[in-house]
Protein backbone atom coordinates (compact mmCIF):
# COMPACT_ATOMS: atom_id res chain seq x y z
CA UNK A 1 0.00 0.00 0.00
CA UNK A 2 1.74 3.74 -0.88
CA UNK A 3 2.60 5.88 1.80
CA UNK A 4 0.65 9.09 1.39
CA UNK A 5 2.51 12.66 2.51
CA UNK A 6 0.47 14.73 4.44
CA UNK A 7 1.54 17.82 6.65
CA UNK A 8 0.13 18.69 9.91
CA UNK A 9 -1.53 21.59 10.12
CA UNK A 10 0.70 24.05 12.73
CA UNK A 11 0.09 27.77 14.11
CA UNK A 12 2.10 29.19 12.12
CA UNK A 13 0.83 28.11 8.98
CA UNK A 14 -2.29 28.88 10.11
CA UNK A 15 -1.16 32.55 11.18
CA UNK A 16 0.28 32.81 7.31
CA UNK A 17 -3.82 32.73 5.70
CA UNK A 18 -5.18 35.21 7.99
CA UNK A 19 -5.31 38.74 6.59
CA UNK A 20 -5.05 41.44 7.92
CA UNK A 21 -7.88 44.40 9.12
CA UNK A 22 -7.07 47.29 7.33
CA UNK A 23 -7.38 50.75 9.67
CA UNK A 24 -9.21 51.91 6.46
CA UNK A 25 -11.51 49.51 6.19
CA UNK A 26 -15.52 49.05 6.03
CA UNK A 27 -17.63 45.77 5.86
CA UNK A 28 -17.97 45.63 2.35
CA UNK A 29 -14.39 44.75 2.54
CA UNK A 30 -14.46 41.36 4.44
CA UNK A 31 -17.10 39.73 2.11
CA UNK A 32 -20.69 38.35 1.96
CA UNK A 33 -21.62 34.78 2.84
CA UNK A 34 -25.87 32.95 2.10
CA UNK A 35 -26.71 30.66 4.61
CA UNK A 36 -28.95 27.73 4.29
CA UNK A 37 -29.96 26.20 7.45
CA UNK A 38 -32.11 25.47 10.14
CA UNK A 39 -35.93 23.92 9.92
CA UNK A 40 -38.61 23.62 12.23
CA UNK A 41 -37.00 21.81 15.87
CA UNK A 42 -33.26 22.47 14.11
CA UNK A 43 -33.26 26.10 14.32
CA UNK A 44 -30.06 26.40 16.64
CA UNK A 45 -28.38 24.69 14.10
CA UNK A 46 -28.93 27.84 12.03
CA UNK A 47 -27.97 30.10 15.03
CA UNK A 48 -25.00 28.40 15.84
CA UNK A 49 -23.86 28.92 12.01
CA UNK A 50 -24.49 32.22 11.80
CA UNK A 51 -23.09 33.07 15.08
CA UNK A 52 -19.64 31.38 13.92
CA UNK A 53 -19.71 32.84 10.60
CA UNK A 54 -20.04 36.34 11.69
CA UNK A 55 -17.30 35.62 14.48
CA UNK A 56 -14.61 35.14 12.17
CA UNK A 57 -14.71 38.56 10.85
CA UNK A 58 -16.95 38.59 7.50
CA UNK A 59 -18.99 42.03 6.13
CA UNK A 60 -22.46 40.77 5.85
CA UNK A 61 -24.14 37.39 6.41
CA UNK A 62 -27.67 36.70 5.10
CA UNK A 63 -29.93 33.67 6.07
CA UNK A 64 -32.70 32.27 4.39
CA UNK A 65 -34.87 30.64 7.08
CA UNK A 66 -39.03 29.10 6.99
CA UNK A 67 -40.83 32.19 8.19
CA UNK A 68 -41.73 30.51 11.15
CA UNK A 69 -38.48 30.77 12.46
CA UNK A 70 -37.71 34.36 11.34
CA UNK A 71 -38.51 36.02 15.30
CA UNK A 72 -36.20 33.13 16.97
CA UNK A 73 -33.55 33.53 14.79
CA UNK A 74 -33.32 37.72 15.02
CA UNK A 75 -33.40 37.71 18.82
CA UNK A 76 -30.76 35.44 19.05
CA UNK A 77 -28.62 36.47 16.18
CA UNK A 78 -29.32 40.02 15.78
CA UNK A 79 -26.20 40.49 13.50
CA UNK A 80 -27.96 38.15 10.55
CA UNK A 81 -29.69 39.57 8.20
CA UNK A 82 -32.45 37.07 7.19
CA UNK A 83 -34.72 36.24 4.47
CA UNK A 84 -37.79 34.38 5.82
CA UNK A 85 -39.32 32.56 2.92
CA UNK A 86 -42.89 31.03 3.04
CA UNK A 87 -43.61 27.89 3.71
CA UNK A 88 -45.59 25.01 1.89
CA UNK A 89 -44.62 22.75 5.14
CA UNK A 90 -44.42 23.65 8.27
CA UNK A 91 -41.14 24.43 9.47
CA UNK A 92 -39.09 24.06 5.97
CA UNK A 93 -38.46 26.26 3.23
CA UNK A 94 -40.64 25.72 -0.06
CA UNK A 95 -39.57 24.93 -3.10
CA UNK A 96 -40.93 27.74 -5.22
CA UNK A 97 -38.21 29.41 -3.28
CA UNK A 98 -35.23 27.82 -4.83
CA UNK A 99 -34.58 30.08 -7.80
CA UNK A 100 -34.27 33.17 -5.97
CA UNK A 101 -31.86 31.82 -3.48
CA UNK A 102 -29.77 30.90 -6.06
CA UNK A 103 -30.17 34.06 -8.33
CA UNK A 104 -29.17 35.91 -4.90
CA UNK A 105 -26.06 33.28 -4.83
CA UNK A 106 -24.61 34.47 -7.53
CA UNK A 107 -23.67 38.12 -6.18
CA UNK A 108 -21.73 37.28 -2.90
CA UNK A 109 -18.88 35.08 -2.18
CA UNK A 110 -20.12 31.95 -1.04
CA UNK A 111 -22.89 30.08 0.13
CA UNK A 112 -23.13 27.04 3.05
CA UNK A 113 -25.98 24.53 2.42
CA UNK A 114 -27.13 22.61 5.02
CA UNK A 115 -26.94 22.60 9.39
CA UNK A 116 -30.13 21.50 10.46
CA UNK A 117 -31.76 21.83 7.09
CA UNK A 118 -33.83 18.19 7.97
CA UNK A 119 -33.74 15.72 5.43
CA UNK A 120 -36.24 16.81 2.76
CA UNK A 121 -37.22 17.20 -1.06
CA UNK A 122 -36.68 20.57 -0.47
CA UNK A 123 -32.87 20.79 0.42
CA UNK A 124 -32.37 18.05 -1.67
CA UNK A 125 -34.08 20.51 -4.93
CA UNK A 126 -31.57 23.26 -3.57
CA UNK A 127 -28.26 21.19 -3.13
CA UNK A 128 -28.47 20.20 -6.82
CA UNK A 129 -29.47 23.40 -8.16
CA UNK A 130 -27.27 25.73 -6.44
CA UNK A 131 -24.10 22.73 -7.26
CA UNK A 132 -25.30 23.43 -11.01
CA UNK A 133 -25.84 27.23 -10.77
CA UNK A 134 -24.40 28.96 -8.00
CA UNK A 135 -20.88 29.60 -9.65
CA UNK A 136 -19.60 31.17 -6.24
CA UNK A 137 -18.09 28.54 -3.48
CA UNK A 138 -20.36 26.28 -1.95
CA UNK A 139 -19.64 24.48 1.27
CA UNK A 140 -22.31 21.48 2.32
CA UNK A 141 -22.62 20.21 5.51
CA UNK A 142 -25.37 18.05 7.47
CA UNK A 143 -28.31 17.06 5.53
CA UNK A 144 -26.79 19.04 2.03
CA UNK A 145 -24.60 16.05 2.48
CA UNK A 146 -27.21 13.61 2.75
CA UNK A 147 -29.05 14.68 -0.17
CA UNK A 148 -25.87 14.92 -1.69
CA UNK A 149 -25.47 11.25 -0.75
CA UNK A 150 -28.19 9.41 -2.71
CA UNK A 151 -26.90 11.78 -5.56
CA UNK A 152 -23.06 12.07 -5.92
CA UNK A 153 -23.21 11.99 -9.51
CA UNK A 154 -23.80 15.74 -9.46
CA UNK A 155 -21.02 16.79 -8.82
CA UNK A 156 -19.75 15.78 -12.12
CA UNK A 157 -21.52 18.95 -12.96
CA UNK A 158 -20.16 21.40 -10.49
CA UNK A 159 -18.04 24.12 -12.35
CA UNK A 160 -17.16 26.12 -9.26
CA UNK A 161 -15.22 25.36 -5.70
CA UNK A 162 -17.34 23.12 -3.55
CA UNK A 163 -16.22 22.39 0.11
CA UNK A 164 -17.94 19.22 2.07
CA UNK A 165 -17.35 18.72 5.66
CA UNK A 166 -18.28 14.93 6.91
CA UNK A 167 -18.33 13.60 10.22
CA UNK A 168 -17.59 10.02 9.37
CA UNK A 169 -21.45 8.81 9.34
CA UNK A 170 -21.81 11.48 6.35
CA UNK A 171 -18.25 10.23 4.71
CA UNK A 172 -19.89 6.99 5.24
CA UNK A 173 -22.90 7.61 3.33
CA UNK A 174 -21.35 9.76 1.02
CA UNK A 175 -18.28 7.15 -0.37
CA UNK A 176 -19.56 3.69 0.75
CA UNK A 177 -16.97 2.79 2.52
CA UNK A 178 -18.26 1.68 6.48
CA UNK A 179 -17.66 3.91 9.04
CA UNK A 180 -15.43 1.39 10.50
CA UNK A 181 -12.92 1.08 7.29
CA UNK A 182 -13.23 5.14 7.39
CA UNK A 183 -12.04 5.39 11.14
CA UNK A 184 -9.12 2.74 10.38
CA UNK A 185 -7.78 4.86 6.94
CA UNK A 186 -8.76 9.08 7.22
CA UNK A 187 -5.93 9.88 5.06
CA UNK A 188 -6.69 7.30 2.20
CA UNK A 189 -10.23 7.97 2.26
CA UNK A 190 -10.43 11.87 2.04
CA UNK A 191 -7.56 11.80 -0.47
CA UNK A 192 -9.28 9.49 -2.84
CA UNK A 193 -12.06 10.82 -2.22
CA UNK A 194 -11.19 14.84 -2.75
CA UNK A 195 -9.03 13.84 -6.24
CA UNK A 196 -11.90 11.87 -7.70
CA UNK A 197 -14.95 14.46 -7.26
CA UNK A 198 -12.89 17.67 -7.10
CA UNK A 199 -13.74 18.42 -3.72
CA UNK A 200 -11.84 20.28 -0.53
CA UNK A 201 -12.93 17.46 1.63
CA UNK A 202 -13.13 17.81 5.08
CA UNK A 203 -12.95 15.04 7.06
CA UNK A 204 -13.89 15.72 10.94
CA UNK A 205 -12.59 13.78 13.73
CA UNK A 206 -11.11 13.70 16.45
CA UNK A 207 -7.87 14.68 14.02
CA UNK A 208 -9.79 16.22 11.12
CA UNK A 209 -8.41 15.29 7.39
CA UNK A 210 -8.41 18.14 4.93
CA UNK A 211 -8.16 16.97 1.14
CA UNK A 212 -7.61 19.03 -1.83
CA UNK A 213 -8.66 18.21 -5.02
CA UNK A 214 -5.63 18.40 -6.47
CA UNK A 215 -4.05 15.75 -4.25
CA UNK A 216 -2.94 17.23 -0.93
CA UNK A 217 -3.59 16.28 2.45
CA UNK A 218 -3.71 18.41 5.99
CA UNK A 219 -4.43 17.21 9.21
CA UNK A 220 -5.33 18.67 12.53
CA UNK A 221 -4.31 17.74 15.64
CA UNK A 222 -5.48 20.65 17.98
CA UNK A 223 -9.20 20.54 19.50
CA UNK A 224 -9.92 18.13 22.59
CA UNK A 225 -12.99 15.54 23.19
CA UNK A 226 -14.84 18.39 25.17
CA UNK A 227 -15.99 19.34 21.20
CA UNK A 228 -17.87 16.05 21.04
CA UNK A 229 -21.06 17.76 21.64
CA UNK A 230 -23.97 18.65 19.15
CA UNK A 231 -23.44 21.61 17.40
CA UNK A 232 -20.14 21.52 16.85
CA UNK A 233 -19.91 20.89 13.37
CA UNK A 234 -22.38 23.33 12.64
CA UNK A 235 -19.72 26.21 14.23
CA UNK A 236 -16.92 24.61 11.72
CA UNK A 237 -18.97 25.36 8.49
CA UNK A 238 -19.76 28.98 9.91
CA UNK A 239 -16.37 29.46 10.00
CA UNK A 240 -14.94 28.18 6.86
CA UNK A 241 -17.92 30.10 5.18
CA UNK A 242 -17.04 33.39 6.83
CA UNK A 243 -13.43 32.49 5.74
CA UNK A 244 -14.05 31.94 2.29
CA UNK A 245 -16.23 34.97 2.27
CA UNK A 246 -13.66 37.10 3.39
CA UNK A 247 -11.29 36.48 0.12
CA UNK A 248 -9.13 33.67 1.50
CA UNK A 249 -8.40 30.45 -1.51
CA UNK A 250 -10.93 28.01 -0.55
CA UNK A 251 -8.61 25.05 0.81
CA UNK A 252 -7.00 27.65 2.79
CA UNK A 253 -10.16 28.36 4.20
CA UNK A 254 -11.26 24.71 5.12
CA UNK A 255 -7.54 24.29 7.00
CA UNK A 256 -7.47 27.80 9.00
CA UNK A 257 -11.39 26.99 10.08
CA UNK A 258 -10.73 23.33 11.31
CA UNK A 259 -7.45 25.15 13.23
CA UNK A 260 -9.46 28.08 14.79
CA UNK A 261 -12.61 25.76 15.07
CA UNK A 262 -9.97 23.65 17.51
CA UNK A 263 -8.35 26.11 19.19
CA UNK A 264 -11.58 27.80 20.13
CA UNK A 265 -12.57 24.71 21.98
CA UNK A 266 -8.58 24.37 23.65
CA UNK A 267 -9.11 27.71 24.75
CA UNK A 268 -12.72 27.56 26.14
CA UNK A 269 -11.97 23.92 27.51
CA UNK A 270 -9.29 25.26 29.25
CA UNK A 271 -11.67 27.79 31.20
CA UNK A 272 -14.56 25.08 31.60
CA UNK A 273 -12.91 21.91 31.03
CA UNK A 274 -14.24 19.32 28.43
CA UNK A 275 -17.25 18.30 30.25
CA UNK A 276 -19.40 21.00 30.30
CA UNK A 277 -18.39 22.75 26.78
CA UNK A 278 -21.12 23.46 24.69
CA UNK A 279 -20.88 24.32 20.83
CA UNK A 280 -21.88 27.68 21.54
CA UNK A 281 -18.47 28.53 23.80
CA UNK A 282 -16.59 27.47 21.12
CA UNK A 283 -18.00 30.16 19.12
CA UNK A 284 -17.33 32.41 22.21
CA UNK A 285 -13.85 31.17 22.21
CA UNK A 286 -13.15 31.67 18.20
CA UNK A 287 -12.83 35.73 18.91
CA UNK A 288 -10.26 34.96 21.69
CA UNK A 289 -8.49 32.37 19.22
CA UNK A 290 -8.67 34.96 16.23
CA UNK A 291 -7.36 37.47 18.89
CA UNK A 292 -3.88 35.52 19.75
CA UNK A 293 -3.31 34.10 16.59
CA UNK A 294 -3.22 37.60 14.97
P1 LIG B 1 -20.45 17.22 13.98
O1 LIG B 1 -20.46 15.75 14.23
O2 LIG B 1 -20.91 17.57 12.59
O3 LIG B 1 -21.17 18.01 15.03
O4 LIG B 1 -18.94 17.70 14.03
C1 LIG B 1 -18.20 17.53 15.22
C2 LIG B 1 -17.04 18.49 15.28
O5 LIG B 1 -16.38 18.36 16.52
C3 LIG B 1 -15.99 18.24 14.20
O6 LIG B 1 -15.40 19.45 13.81
C4 LIG B 1 -14.99 17.34 14.93
O7 LIG B 1 -13.69 17.43 14.39
C5 LIG B 1 -15.04 17.91 16.33
N1 LIG B 1 -14.74 16.85 17.31
C6 LIG B 1 -15.56 15.84 17.66
N2 LIG B 1 -14.95 15.01 18.54
C7 LIG B 1 -13.70 15.52 18.73
C8 LIG B 1 -12.57 15.11 19.53
N3 LIG B 1 -12.64 14.01 20.30
N4 LIG B 1 -11.46 15.86 19.46
C9 LIG B 1 -11.41 16.97 18.69
N5 LIG B 1 -12.45 17.40 17.93
C10 LIG B 1 -13.58 16.68 17.94
MG1 LIG C 1 -22.78 17.96 11.77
Amino acid sequence: EKKLKYQIVTEKFAKNFLMLRKRDSHKGNYGKANIIAGSSGLTGAAILTCKAALRSGLGLLKLYIPESLNTLITLSVPETVTVPLHEMRKGVIGINHINRIVEDSNSVNVLAIGPGCGNTSEISETVRRSILDVKAPLVIDADGLNALSKNIKWLLEREGEIVLTPHPGEMSRLSGYSIDEINKNPIHIANEFAEKWKVVLVLKGSRTVIATPDGSVYVNINGNPGMATAGSGDVLTGIITGFIAQGIEVYKSAILGVFLHGMAGDLMAEKRGEYGLLAGDIVDGLAYALKNLT
